[in-house]
């Protein structure tokens, strides 16, 4: 029988994983700290804004 354990806390799943609610995960406490760290890393995006700094363009005050 394949054993299914839980990937955050590696605890063997209680029963079956057709019985388990919170499948793959042991508890919906444990489903919740993956869904933390799934949208911690997709919040975690490299600042790649161009600085634009052509705001000023079209202010001839020279000569
Ligand atoms: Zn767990």
């Amino acid at each position: 029988m394949n054993k299914v354990q839980c990937p955050i806390c590696d605890a063997a799943m209680p029963g079956t994983w057709q019985e388990c609610p919170d499948y793959p995960f042991c508890s919906a406490r444990c489903r919740k700290i993956d869904l933390g760290r799934w949208l911690d890393g997709k919040y975690r995006v490299p600042d790649s804004t161009p600085p634009d700094s052509r705001s000023t363009a079209g202010q001839g005050d020279a000569d």
